[in-house]
Formats: structure tokens, sequence, C-alpha cells
């Protein structure tokens, strides 16, 4: 972490990579205290006039997303705010007792998923920028989470969902586009392979390995980004992602599952892939 802010849609990833396991972050730099004391006001009188589980999380998982690509920040943010199992800790001014700029993150539970989310600019460190504020960076983490515990919830038990599917459609669903990033991976020609062939088994560094490998964090999740962008694009929107989930989830196979879903290979999924990621971001 340095002391450059992002710009508006850069926030900065999930700082850690293989945080599945037990717990999901987003850590964006830019925070601040004007702001959040009516954040919580209104999360409170959200959450004392919405019934909050019942209907939203039971309606179809494909509607829900398909409703999404309409608009999603803003509905994500506001199904967020009416419907997760919320854990609130305002700690104002004793620090963060998680990491220092983190706003909200997902704990990953088959029976009792929550989000913890912690107050915009309630630590004595961290970073702010007036003219990002809190808001934006806030809202695009609890849609990112949220997207994680809709994916979950949609999958039980918890399905084969390889780790640049999930951090992927999160970023995507939260509108986090990565296109600096992206387009410095293509004019640099560093493309993380989504399978790598040369490596034995145990050693290999390519997306379909997302939680063990050894990379920026910001280059892995641009390239989860790009192949949801992909995939919604070429191959029938978030319902084609959708599709694609659920095959993959079946077969546990890459190949198989591309075939299932779109009736291509890996290999073809690959080279259009790389193709287009070089006419998008040139
Ligand atoms: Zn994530």
């Amino acid at each position: 972490m340095n002391n450059e802010f992002p710009g508006p849609r850069s926030v900065p990833s999930d700082a850690r990579r293989s945080s599945q396991a037990t717990s999901d972050t987003r850590r964006p730099r830019a925070t601040g205290v004007a702001g959040a004391y009516i954040f919580f006001a209104a999360l409170y009188f959200v959450q004392s006039v919405g019934d909050p589980t019942s209907g939203l999380i039971a309606q179809p998982v494909r509607s829900l997303l398909r409703s999404w690509g309409e608009s999603p920040a803003a509905l994500g943010a506001l199904m967020a705010l009416l419907a997760v199992p919320w854990t609130i800790k305002p700690i104002f001014g004793l620090g963060s007792p998680v990491a220092a700029d983190l706003l909200a993150r997902y704990l990953p539970d088959a029976r009792d998923p929550q989000i913890e989310v912690f107050a915009p600019g309630s630590y004595p460190f961290g970073f702010y920028d007036p003219a990002i504020g809190w808001e934006q960076p806030l809202e695009a983490t609890l849609t990112h989470e949220y997207t994680h515990l809709v994916m979950d919830r949609s999958f039980i038990p918890l399905g084969q969902v390889s780790g640049w599917m999930r951090e992927g459609l999160a970023e995507y669903v939260a509108g986090i586009r990565h296109q600096d990033t992206l387009r410095e991976i293509v004019r640099s020609g560093r493309i993380i392979p989504i399978i790598d062939t040369a490596a034995p088994a145990l050693q290999k560094q390519d997306l379909q390995h997302f939680d063990t490998l050894d990379a920026d964090p910001e280059q892995t999740y641009a390239l989860a980004y790009a192949l949801v962008a992909y995939i919604t694009e070429r191959h029938g929107g978030v319902d084609g992602f959708w599709k694609f989930a659920q095959a993959y989830d079946q077969r546990a196979d890459l190949d198989l599952a591309l075939q299932q879903a779109f009736g291509i290979t890996y290999a073809q999924f690959d080279t259009d892939w790389r193709a287009w990621l070089k006419t998008t971001y040139a």
C-alpha cells in the first residue's frame, strides 16, 4: 500500500489471496469521519423499518443477478442494505480489529454467512480524499461482498466455484472495471494464463489456482474481472455466466463446463478471450 489515492472506480481489491477459507476482505483506502454518523444512522433506520431477509434472498438468484445488470452498483448496495445478515462494528477511534483500511468483509459460513461492516473513518489512521469520499468505496465493497454471499447461497453445499469466478463476478457486479491495470497487463503482454500447462501440479501459477497465485492481487482481480466481463459480453450476459458456473459446479472441469455451457472447448475459449483482451484494452 502506498499513499496514492485511487481513482473513483479503481478501489483496491481484496488484499488477501487465500482469504476465502475464513473471510473475504476488500480494502479501499479512502475513509473519512464526515458522513460516518449519517451512514450508521441511516443503516439503523433501515434495519428498524425493513424486514431484513424475507423475500429478497429467497428470490431466484438468476433474476436477482439479471436485475443487477440494470444498475449493478445501485441495486446491489440497496439489496445489501436491506437483506444482509449484518454485524456492524463502529469502533470509533479505537482502531480496526482487523486492518487499518478495512471497510467491510465477508465471513463465509455454510450455515451462517455474514458481512461485517466497519464504520468508515472510525479509525485514527487511514486516508481520506474529499474528492472521492467514502460512499463509493463503501458501496463497491458492500456490493462485492454481497455478491459473494448470494453466490455462496446459490450453491448449497458450497459449490466447485473457482476463485476467479467468485472474485471476478463480485468485481463485475460492483462495477470495478480495473481499466488501467488491464491496459498495463495487455501492453506488457503479462497475461496470467487461465490454466498453466507448463508447471507441475502443485506449482501452477494460473487463474484456476487463484487463491494460491503468487501475483499482485490487483492484477489477479483485474483478470478475474476481465474473464467474467468477457463471458457476459460474448456468451449471454450474466445469465450466460451463471449457466457456466452451474456447469462448472456439476462437471468440476473447465473444458467440460465450457463445452456444456457454450459449446466451445477450453482451447477455443482461451484463444478468444486473449483476442478480446487485446482489442478491448489495447
Ligand atoms: Zn472478494
